[in-house]
């Protein structure tokens, strides 16, 4: 072997896995099994005490899962990952080890629509208080900060509208706040950009989109960075505190830079229970394989459909960041230099029924509530994935009455343009 680094091709294929040991089968096994047997019973005592590596039980971790935690941490840079149900399961598992009843995190306005419901009415009776910032606005998250904040949430492109957020700007708040900084990595994946590069310290991702990338599986993963000291001032005793749970033991302590990956999955992960199926880690990897291929051809596809938009009569705007005259352009240039992701929005001169008619009209774009699928999607915010919000909300979102959400796909971009013409002019 040489002693070159691997890059991030190579790495979307091999990173975690090796040919079985017992069989020898070159894709990853499905280990689909509940549960592993002991060598004796010093090793399962050992297992339990968290003494030694190993399998238990799916619930707490399982070798197929495994194989994905290893191949997603490396390909973000990070130190260990824990995979889990859902993208919104890893962003209750992370916040869990963070916060206490009545305490404070301050997420960016600019997210999915599921994670603003999340945020503002789940974790609401959980007694974690979500605080609002502006992501254009980099002093609103300064202004936010109070002695009960315990991390910051945002997106690195952002929903609905693909927006580029200032990772570095706002990990400079997260640094002097002594709270980390939280990337939800979803849209982007690690091809585009990398966050922790950037100085975020955890990473989530909802698998469900690019890096699963068929539209068949759901889940979700924690990537830890590996960079955040918890022990300052008792502010997080799941990983500075002796845990009970674990005969006294401290998490940093023990576990030193991944501490706070194994947080998750011992205490939150073990005692929440969202587990990941084996069957769809499998379905997950698979799709990580071909990730960089994917993912050039979703934003070269996307940049062509952005400038055919921006030039039809029907459109009032496009928000594509790979657009040179976009608000994004000159953050996009820096964050993400291979493109700007494949979902953006666009507003209709016709209003909400212009919106909903073309929702109708489309043939080869399905209309539905995803994003990151090989197949061109396309939804109508308002109306659907936003529709919780009142209309301010909506518009300071970016899912006003007038705006229509693509996912563009690897379809033929032609067959693409074609499908939005005959919708558009009809
Ligand atoms: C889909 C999505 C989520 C939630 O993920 P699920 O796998 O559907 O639970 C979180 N963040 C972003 C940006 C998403 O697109």
């Amino acid at each position: 072997m040489s002693d070159r680094l691997p890059g991030f091709s190579t790495l979307a294929v091999h990173a975690g896995a090796q040919p079985d040991p017992t069989t020898g089968a070159r894709a990853t096994p499905i280990y689909q099994t509940t549960s592993f047997v002991f060598n004796d019973a010093d090793h399962a005592a050992s297992l339990f005490g968290l003494q030694a590596f190993g399998n238990i039980y799916t619930r707490i971790g399982n070798p197929t899962n495994a194989v994905l935690e290893e191949r997603v941490a490396a390909l973000e840079g990070g130190t260990a990952a824990l995979a889990v149900a859902s993208g919104h399961a890893a962003q209750v598992v992370v916040l869990q080890q963070l916060l206490q009843p009545g305490d404070e995190f301050i997420a960016a306005r600019k997210l999915y629509g599921g994670s603003i419901n999340q945020f503002t009415h789940a974790f609401k009776s959980f007694g974690w208080n979500v605080v609002w910032a502006d992501p254009d606005d980099i002093a609103s998250f300064e202004r936010a900060v109070t002695p009960r904040t315990k991390a910051i949430f945002i997106e690195s492109i952002a929903n609905p509208g693909g927006s580029i957020t200032d990772i570095e700007a706002i990990s400079t708040v997260a640094r002097k706040a002594g709270v980390p900084l939280i990337v939800d990595n979803t849209l982007a994946s690690p091809y585009l950009i990398r966050p922790i590069d950037h100085g975020a310290d955890i990473v989530v991702h909802s698998l469900t989109k690019f890096l699963g990338g068929h539209g068949n599986s759901l889940g979700g993963i924690i990537v830890d960075a590996g960079t955040f000291d918890w022990s300052t001032g008792g502010k997080y005793p799941m990983l500075s505190e002796p845990r009970p749970e674990y005969h006294g033991i401290r998490l940093q302590e023990t576990f030193g830079n991944f501490a706070f990956a194994i947080a998750c999955r011992v205490l939150g992960l073990r005692d929440l229970g969202p587990a990941l199926s084996p069957f769809n880690a499998f379905m997950i990897l698979t799709g990580i394989e071909t990730l960089p291929l994917r993912m050039q051809k979703h934003c070269d596809n996307a940049k062509a459909i952005a400038e055919y938009l921006a030039g039809h009569p029907a459109v009032a705007s496009v928000s594509y960041a790979g657009l040179p005259n976009d608000k994004y352009n000159q953050l996009a240039r820096k964050y993400a230099p291979r493109g700007a992701g494949a979902v953006f929005t666009f507003s209709l001169k016709g209003g909400y029924d212009a919106g909903v008619s073309l929702v109708s009209k489309l043939q080869l774009f399905s209309h539905l509530a995803n994003v990151g699928d090989t197949r061109s999607l396309v939804i109508h915010p308002a109306s659907t994935t936003h529709s919780q919000l009142d209309d301010a909300a909506k518009v300071k979102s970016g899912a006003g009455p007038d705006v229509v959400r693509l996912s563009i796909g690897i379809e033929d971009k032609e067959d693409l343009i074609a499908d939005l013409e005959q919708a558009l002019g009809a």
